[in-house]
């Protein structure tokens, strides 16, 4: 199988910390050139030691990817410092839980601004590159099992409805570039233990054990048990592979 990156740009956002960052070294690691895009200040130090740990070309830029005008600008940079890119992952996503009968505007349009409007506009930047150069290329949009089922006891409407939208923008993108070699497919991932779900243990220590009792695999995953998918759906091994979602969960949905 040749999952072989190499002579290929990567934009991975969200990419500077959590599932982003490791996805982004496992893309390194098969030889791609990796840009990184996220709100976090340290995003040009992380790429820079990508760029030194697996020798290729790495940027990274600060970004909010709900704005749409900053993230064609990036997508264009990174066209001119690195090349046009056919990798995208988007990785950026944040998830504010509580009560339905609580949740505010702000907090409710923040939600679906960052996971749905923001990983739209990055799948746009990225689409409109590729066409433009006539060039084929692969999306990876990290959704969650949350947008397939209702993962209990934190409630997260927002957070639940934004990714089952995440999941089939990315079938309507994969009809709608199909014709144009441009592959559109989503990972939806159980628990896995990061910055995101760190902070929300760190509210209610009582939620780890009850999360791994409900996963058959016993334990949370970790950032590295995605990324042979990404390779996976990244690469030349996936060609035919367009408009799916794949659950990495331990075994949580087949419950
Ligand atoms: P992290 O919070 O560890 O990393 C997310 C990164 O995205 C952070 O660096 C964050 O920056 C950045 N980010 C947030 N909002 C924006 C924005 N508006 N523009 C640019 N960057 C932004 O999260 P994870 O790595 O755990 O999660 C990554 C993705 O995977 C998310 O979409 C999440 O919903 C999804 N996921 C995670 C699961 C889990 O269990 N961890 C399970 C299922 C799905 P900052 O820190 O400054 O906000």
């Amino acid at each position: 199988m040749d999952t072989n990156l190499n002579g290929k740009t990567a934009v991975i956002t969200g990419g500077a910390r959590g599932i982003g960052l490791a996805v982004a070294e496992s893309l390194a690691a098969e030889g791609a050139d990796i840009a990184l895009l996220d709100l976090l200040d340290t995003v040009e130090e992380v790429a820079q030691k990508i760029a030194a740990e697996y020798r290729v070309r790495a940027c990274g830029r600060r970004l909010d990817v709900t704005d749409q005008d900053a993230t064609t600008a990036a997508f264009d940079a990174i066209a001119e410092t690195l090349q046009v890119p056919q990798i995208l992952v988007t990785s950026a996503g944040i998830e504010i839980n509580g009560d339905s009968t609580d949740v505010t505007a702000a907090q409710w349009r923040k939600v679906i601004d960052v996971n749905l409007t923001g990983t739209f506009f990055a799948a746009q930047a990225f689409g409109r590159g590729l066409l433009a150069a006539d060039l084929p290329g692969s999306a990876v949009l990290i959704s969650s099992m949350s947008g397939e089922i209702v993962n209990v006891p934190q409630w997260a409407a927002s957070y639940n409805s934004s990714k089952a939208a995440v999941a089939h923008l990315g079938k309507s993108l994969a009809v709608e570039w199909a014709a144009s070699d441009i592959r559109v497919n989503s990972i939806a991932p159980g628990y896995v233990l990061t910055d995101l779900t760190q902070q929300i243990i760190d509210r209610e220590p009582e939620l780890e054990a009850d999360w791994i009792s409900r996963i058959p695999q016993g334990r949370m995953a970790t950032p590295l048990d995605l990324t042979g998918l990404v390779i996976f759906l990244s690469s030349d091994a996936s060609s035919y592979i367009t408009g799916q979602q794949i659950i990495i969960d331990g075994g949580y949905t087949a419950i």
